[in-house]
């Protein structure tokens, strides 16, 4: 059976690492919406174009492009045996188109984290320049985490902090996940097909958490 996969949790959450090594593990694509938006805006099309100062600011694109987006992307041939999908929806409106678009099971996993060790986290928080990779850089408490970094271990690039990991707008991130989460997770909570980890144990963990609660809702 197919794996149809939600991903929902603040920003900072390890959501984005977890979708990856989600999808890895079971052979299905990652469709992360930042992702795609990120690269639109950085390939300067249309999208991008329309979607550049939203994502500066840290506020939500509308529902209408974004389900539009997602709704296309989830048509496409390489899904039939699933995927995970990181950053949509994220709000009622978009939790409602999702359930006309997926044919169920809808697997929906809340990755949760405390506000405070999310701004620790990213504000160590990098992305390569030339591959767009995101990843952590050592936590060094006498830095401002602004000085130079080793380079990219995968492509050699560049790691700088993404524009909207300023903590201004780490800020406005995360006040606008409050805002807009609680009701998402309301939508979905009741259904058998629902389940909750903690996104504050290490890494490792949180993926053993993740396999081990998708098995149980969606036996493969
Ligand atoms: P985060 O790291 O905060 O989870 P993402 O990488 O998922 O953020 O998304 C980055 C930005 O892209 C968001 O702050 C928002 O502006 C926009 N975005 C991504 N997905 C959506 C969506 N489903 N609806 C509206 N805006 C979105």
């Amino acid at each position: 059976m197919a794996l149809n996969l939600v991903l929902i949790g603040p920003p900072g959450s390890g959501k984005g690492t977890q979708s990856v090594r989600i999808a890895e593990k079971y052979g299905i694509p990652h469709i992360s919406t930042g992702d795609i938006l990120r690269a639109a805006v950085r390939d300067g099309t249309p999208l991008g174009q329309q979607v550049e100062a939203t994502l500066a600011s840290g506020g939500l694109v509308g529902d209408a492009l974004m389900t539009d987006l997602v709704r296309a992307r989830l048509s496409a041939p390489d899904l039939r045996q699933g995927f995970v999908l990181d950053g949509f929806p994220r709000t009622v409106a978009q939790a409602q188109a999702l359930d006309t678009i997926v044919t169920p099971p809808l697997v929906v996993v809340l990755i949760d984290a405390a506000d405070e060790e999310i701004v620790r986290r990213m504000g160590l928080r990098r992305i390569c320049a030339s591959c767009g990779l995101t990843q952590a850089v050592s936590a060094d408490p006498e830095s401002n985490g602004d000085e130079p970094h080793d380079p990219c271990p995968y492509c050699g690039g560049l790691l700088v902090r993404r524009q909207d990991d300023e903590p201004e707008t780490v800020r406005r991130r995360l006040a606008t996940y409050a805002q807009y989460a609680e009701p998402v997770i309301a939508y979905y909570r009741d259904r058998p097909t629902f389940g909750a980890v903690d996104g504050l144990r290490p890494a490792s963990e949180v993926t053993a958490l993740l396999a081990a609660l998708i098995e149980r809702r969606a036996p493969r």
